[in-house]
């Protein structure tokens, strides 16, 4: 190799990277330590740490144990040192806002190929154009007749290109017009401005060295030319110097049209591949026969093996047993390469069960950041009338920062949801909202008294913050800088701009917005609400993290990614068509000659760009593996060619394939999946039965506390010392659950009255009077219902259900008029029982309390399954009774279930007062001696029978699966 060379051919099977080091270092020996003047130049920024790390020990070999390093970076990024000061730099944002605009005038073409997609083609062939140095013609219709020629059409026959000639030669047009008259410049055009004036800028002594690129643009290749011309400037080519054009170095040595100098190198393994990929040596057969005439014994074995997979399952488990091979063979610098990023994911999560730290270069997007999810939510509330998930979602993010006035905001929250949304079931809407907030003020008066105030506020103040977005959601088109302006001001009202500013992830979401802000101000493009929202969503998902490679451990990455990369070992996955080469994208105009034509890049080029890379692979580790798949999901899927190619050689020329019969053997092993072998199967357990802390008991005990007590302690244990009950769920449609909370209502409105609700019933119910009270209960019920009737399709059949149950009711209610004259409804009473040093506050609410001539009836209302009598009487079922404990009263002479059915209304599980006493007596002594275990800190053990089992669910808890024998209900 020529040490002054300008270009300097080096074998894939070399580092580049070393060879660069190399040179570098005796080109400047008379300057060392000092390389601080020469600049390096590589194809991407993930090199440059290899690239220090790889000069740092070759100058140490020199006896140089620090070095002033020269500038490392890409060609893009020394370029923009350079560029004119004078000019104003377009953002990408602001770019694609321009061309959009532009774009207004072509409604067809937008609704055939999408606004995003179209202006991301057009400024792509913008970029190539400016990039290529290629000019459009003047007229127009010169550029249609290319197209046409380069269609094979007639001139008479052009009407199907001309709207693609036009389309594209206005916007080039008036694109450039608009960048000269506003003296913008996009980052195509300020590159190829700063690459020309770092011509007469650049230090004298500093020679430039570019490794690693596989392509170079016109302007590019230009620059290169000239600076190579004053000899400042060498290159090192990755590749071969074979004539075959495949091979973009070969091109690229042509193009700059000077001699290049190779790096020696004798290798059969590279030799072997060259014969594979050689198209200017004869056909397949000829060279693999030439092959086997070479090398009796197949040069590519123990360096190459290509794993047929039978689906991406089986594919992903093979890399994951390869890299663990390899690892306990102690190779540690292990490659993953590949552009099947699903592959890509579950490849990393086997690995990392396997406990192999790796490093994913695909990164992920901001789209995916909690950040980002916190501004989804609050545009999800702003479109969906304040629907009551993204709403909670929104004010359980860490980000929210509203001052309502209340020291705990996250309690707020909880009591928000608990006793306004779930409580009332509100779906959406800050007045159904407001409106569940007064009902709770009453049924939550203890829990809400300090807090009222608050949640009041809290509704005003998200009012408020969406109050600049709700009109431009329904408003026709709008300039963007309103829209970016309202969400502004948006953010900042709601505090979410605030919370932003303290988390990375969110200061780059606010760095986006106010990106947008600015690029905003070129346009002048108009969109609705759901643009804008596409447009928003679009920004956060094209801005990426890029955790940064470190050249060594295992990493995952795209093919350009692994440039200027040496592994220990290396996996190319996913060699099927599809992701290798993959889709070259074909843009919606211009084919294949026209660009040529013109000086674009042709799709042969491109191709031949992704070949070098995969070219480059095969060598760029000692043991390479090339794994793919037959199927996905049932289809047939058609291998990489180029892997078909060297799998087809190989068998001509050795008769033999290339696989790793052990490798296929593994995958087919159950044991070489990754479990805990030691570890010994669960053990059956016993019931657990655990103890809760007198600090965790309940302030004050609900009649279903106490059933669960009895049902099941260990279901108490954890739904209520635990605080672990479900939140009832927000039903969008109407349920059983919500006819029985509504029935509850309506006959609190006909007895007591409720504020809002026709009623109460004053008069005395008879014959005479009784369709004045049936008209009133219709009515009271239609209120009740009116707005479940607007939002829920089920609403109309409930209610209709109980308008039958409307005149049993009264039936019902003249009979027990005889007797009984309702006194209270919706009794909530709470009651204190003390004996000895225990004490027990009881609590609950009593749907109807009635007074006879013998004293107080309590009357429950049951819209579903009624408990048995004998489900009463032997305490199983303890709701009658515990009512009884609440209420002073002594003489209660009547305890009964109201079953309201359909068209039927019947008393069930009648108790006199007889029965009801005793029944008091025991439930309440029950109860003592359970609170004195309780505070003595006894055990609380799980025994719930099938019934209780069924529908708890607490069962993941208890564990009841894994109980040696299921216990049945106990006493
Ligand atoms: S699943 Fe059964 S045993 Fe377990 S906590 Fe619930 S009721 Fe008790």
């Amino acid at each position: 190799m020529s040490a002054d060379a300008p270009v300097i051919l080096v074998p894939y099977g070399d580092d580049p990277l070393r060879h660069l080091a190399t040179l570098l270092l005796e080109r400047h020996k008379d300057r060392l330590p000092d390389l601080s003047q020469q600049v390096v130049l590589l194809p991407h920024t993930s090199a440059v740490p290899r690239f220090r790390r790889i000069l740092r020990e070759q100058a140490a070999l020199k006896d140089f144990s620090a070095l002033l390093p020269p500038f490392t970076g890409t060609l893009t990024a020394w370029a923009t040192r350079y560029a004119d000061g004078d000019k104003h730099r377009l953002s990408t944002t602001a770019h694609e806002i321009l061309l959009l605009g532009l774009l207004h005038d072509y409604p067809q073409w937008r609704r055939e190929h999408g606004d995003w997609p179209l202006a991301d083609s057009l400024l792509e062939l913008f970029d190539d154009l400016a990039l290529h140095e290629c000019r459009l013609p003047d007229d127009p219709d010169d550029l249609m007749r290319k197209v046409i020629a380069s269609r094979g059409a007639d001139m008479d026959d052009f009407s199907p290109f001309s709207d693609e000639a036009q389309l594209v030669h206005t916007l080039w047009s008036a694109w450039r017009e608009r960048l000269r008259a506003d003296n913008l410049q996009d980052q195509a055009l300020q590159f190829t401005d700063s690459l020309a004036r770092s011509l007469d800028q650049l230090a004298i002594d500093t020679k430039i060295y570019l490794a690693g690129f596989v392509d170079f643009s016109n302007v590019e290749l230009n620059w290169i030319k000239t600076l190579m011309g004053r000899r400042r400037l060498t290159l090192l080519l990755h590749g071969t110097s074979g004539n075959d054009m495949e091979y973009s170095a070969k091109r690229l040595i042509d193009e700059t049209g000077v001699k290049s100098s190779s790096a020696e190198s004798h290798d059969a393994y590279a030799d072997f591949l060259d014969r594979v990929f050689a198209t200017d040596d004869g056909n397949l057969r000829q060279r693999a026969q030439k092959q086997a005439a070479f090398s009796s014994t197949s040069p590519a074995h123990g360096h190459l093996v290509l794993h047929q997979a039978a689906d991406a399952e089986s594919e992903a488990r093979a890399i994951d047993l390869q890299v663990r091979r390899w690892f306990t063979q102690g190779h540690r610098d292990i490659g993953i390469v590949t552009n099947d990023r699903k592959l890509a994911r579950r490849v990393r999560a086997l690995l990392e069960r396997a406990r192999i730290g790796l490093v994913d270069a695909g990164g992920w997007t901001l789209s995916t950041t909690s950040a980002a999810t916190a501004l989804a939510r609050w545009l999800e509330c702003v479109e969906q009338n304040f629907a009551h998930e993204p709403l909670l979602d929104l004010l359980k993010s860490p980000f929210l920062q509203l001052d309502v006035g209340y020291p705990d905001f996250d309690r707020l929250v909880s009591l928000f949801e608990q006793t306004v949304i779930r409580s009332n079931n509100i779906t959406s809407g800050l007045e159904h909202y407001r409106h569940g907030l007064e009902r709770a003020k009453t049924d939550w008066r203890d829990e809400l008294a300090d807090a009222s105030g608050a949640l009041a506020q809290l509704l005003d103040r998200l009012e408020s913050a969406a109050s600049p977005l709700i009109p431009l959601t329904t408003a026709r088109l709008r300039a963007l800088p309103e829209f970016l302006e309202a969400l502004h001001k948006s953010l900042e009202n709601l505090g979410l701009s605030a919370g932003l500013e303290n988390d990375a992830a969110g200061r780059e979401l606010l760095n986006v917005l106010d990106e947008m802000r600015a690029a905003a101000r070129h346009g002048t493009l108009r969109l609705a609400w759901a643009g804008f929202h596409q447009w928003l969503r679009r920004g956060m998902e094209q801005r990426r993290f890029h955790p940064p490679m470190q050249g060594r451990g295992v990493e995952l990455m795209g093919f350009a990614e692994s440039r200027l990369y040496r592994f220990d070992a290396l996996i190319v996955a996913g060699a099927v068509r599809e992701h290798l080469p993959g889709q070259i994208g074909v843009p919606p105009y211009f084919n294949d000659n026209i660009r040529t034509e013109l000086g674009l890049p042709s799709l042969a080029r491109r191709h031949a760009t992704l070949f070098q890379d995969f070219r480059r692979l095969l060598e760029a580790a000692p043991r390479v593996l090339v794994s793919l798949r037959r199927e996905h999901e049932g289809e047939r899927l058609v291998p990489s060619p180029w892997v078909e190619r060297i799998r087809a050689f190989h068998e001509l020329a050795y008769g033999a394939s290339l696989s790793d019969p052990e490798l296929e053997w593994l995958v087919q092993q159950a044991d070489a999946v990754i479990v805990m072998r030691d570890a010994p199967l669960p053990a059956p357990v016993a019931p657990p039965a655990a103890r809760l802390p007198a600090s965790m008991l309940p302030a004050a005990f609900t009649a279903t506390d106490y059933q669960r007590l009895i049902n099941c302690p260990y279901q108490f244990f954890a739904a209520r010392g635990l605080g672990l009950a479900p939140e009832e769920e927000v039903r969008e449609e109407i349920e059983k659950v919500d006819y029985g909370i509504h029935v509850h209502r309506i006959l609190q409105a006909f007895h007591s009255g409720v504020p809002g609700l026709p009623g109460p019933w004053r008069e005395k119910l008879d014959d005479a009077t009784r369709p004045e009270a049936e008209a009133m209960l219709r009515q009271i019920s239609q209120k009740v219902f009116a707005r479940d009737l607007r939002r829920r399709f089920l609403a109309r059949g409930w209610l209709y259900r109980w308008e039958k149950c409307i005149p049993a009711y009264l039936d019902w209610e003249l009979k027990r008029a005889a007797h009984w004259q309702a006194e209270a409804t919706e009794v909530k009473k709470e009651r204190v029982y003390q004996e000895g040093g225990t004490q027990i506050t009881l609590i609950g609410r009593i749907d109807r309390l009635d007074h006879g001539k013998d004293g107080y009836g309590i009357i429950d209302y049951k819209t579903g399954s009624v408990p048995t009598r004998d489900q009463v009487l032997q305490g199983e079922s303890i709701q009658l009774p515990f009512y009884a404990l609440l209420l002073e009263q002594e003489n209660i002479a009547q305890a009964t279930f109201l079953a309201l059915e359909d068209e039927d209304v019947k008393e069930k599980t009648t108790l006199d007062g007889e029965s009801l006493a005793l029944l008091r007596a025991a439930v309440r002594e029950r109860l003592m001696l359970l609170k004195r275990r309780l505070d003595a800190g006894a055990p609380l053990p799980a025994w719930g029978d099938m019934e209780t089992c069924r529908i708890c669910e607490m069962e993941g808890l208890c564990r009841r699966e894994m109980w040696a024998e299921p216990k049945s209900s106990a006493s």
